[in-house]
């Protein structure tokens, strides 16, 4: 790979925080440091270290203020033992490991809001050799890509997305190289694949690692209408599409995670239009692993009700009376379109995507 081919200019969208808070266990991880570094070389000078382990003054007079607080902070915590566990992640990937919990965009139809509780500071685990044991502990186990027909060519995978987008937080982190690095290393055998999903285009750094093509970075993309419309503080499209063609030439296994998908405006070019900017961008790279990941917008009682609190204002279309009630095995409830709907989106995206992008696997459908 020629490094100088794979460069791509400076990021057009890295979080800085305003307030960094360490807590007292944290300031013991040797992954802190690093963190501090970052912190400090991006410019924060509001770096606190907590006598313990309660994060304060996130709490502002408003609902507004917290939220704008809590956005603009970096939480340095350890992982609880519960969050080190690698968790069962269909339909994405065998399992989940956390390098942290929240994340600063203000994408009004967040993922997020109906599984983290109180205001949405962004947590960065310290403790990442824990975090990162986990692929040691089940490497070679699992049910979705491990020793499958479909795809156990991937190796046992560890979805790193779930619940941050760990790119958007990496200017100041660090743990998202630390991880690729190590994998990459071979320090937990060959056939382990870390992957990540991402509304950021700050790869510079990503694109001198020795990745060993161990790590899958999917870019969220959506219509222009709806990125435009509905992802406040990520990288625009055009910038997204650049930093894939870039981790594409620096050997990366890529991907799209086209989501949420909704049926506004003229949808169909929309997306038609999206598909075709992703096959110029990815034109003349030379043996490109590209899947695709595709997921309609859904939304629960809960998700609903926070976002309406985060973002009175949205135009985000979540009447229930509108949508397809679907309950989980475990009772919970979720909305999402209408069968006729559904069949209609699918038989469009699965139809235009062989077309238009003949090279991509979809993974799934949801
Ligand atoms: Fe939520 Fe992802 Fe947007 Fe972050 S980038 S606010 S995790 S939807």
């Amino acid at each position: 790979m020629d490094i100088a081919d794979s460069l791509v200019s400076a990021p057009t969208r890295a979080w800085i925080p305003k307030h960094v808070q360490i807590t007292r266990a944290a300031q013991d991880q040797p992954h802190t440091a690093e963190i501090i570094r970052r912190c400090e070389a991006a410019g924060v000078d509001d770096i606190l270290l907590l006598p313990g382990d309660r994060l304060t003054g996130l709490r502002g007079d408003s609902e507004r203020e917290t939220y704008a607080r809590a956005k603009s902070t970096l939480a340095v915590v350890v992982a609880p033992p519960s969050a080190l566990k690698p968790q069962p992640i269909p339909p994405s990937a065998d399992w989940r490991i956390d390098l942290a919990r929240g994340c600063p965009a203000h994408c009004q139809y967040c993922y997020l809001a109906g599984s983290l509780t109180g205001p949405p500071v962004t947590r960065v685990y310290a403790n990442l050799d824990q975090v990162l044991a986990g692929v040691g502990t089940h490497a070679g186990r699992g049910t979705v890509t491990s020793g499958t027909v479909e795809r156990g060519h991937e190796g046992t995978t560890f979805e790193m997305s779930c619940y941050t987008d760990p790119l958007g937080i990496e200017r100041v982190t660090g743990s998202l190289a630390a991880a690729i690095a190590r994998v990459g290393s071979g320090e937990f055998g060959d056939d382990v694949q870390l992957r990540f999903t991402t509304k950021f285009d700050d790869v510079g750094e990503l694109l001198t690692l020795d990745h060993r093509g161990r790590t899958r970075v999917r870019f969220s993309v959506n219509s222009t209408e709806v990125a435009h419309r509905f992802e406040g503080g990520t990288a625009r499209m055009p910038a997204r599409l650049t930093a894939m063609g870039a981790m594409a030439r620096a050997g990366y296994p890529v991907g799209l995670t086209i989501a949420p998908i909704m049926p506004i405006g003229d949808w169909r070019a929309g997306y038609g239009a999206l598909l075709d900017d992703v096959a110029a961008t990815l034109a003349g790279v030379g043996d490109v692993d590209l899947t695709a990941e595709i997921i309609t917008h859904r939304f629960t009682p809960a998700s609903k009700e926070v976002l309406l609190g985060w973002y009175p204002n949205t135009r985000l279309e979540m009447d229930e009376e509108s949508r397809t009630e679907k309950r989980s095995k475990f009772g919970g409830v979720k909305f999402v379109y209408p069968k006729a709907t559904m069949t209609e989106m699918r038989t469009w995206f699965t139809t235009e995507l062989e077309r238009r992008l003949p090279g991509a696997r979809l993974l799934y459908w949801t």
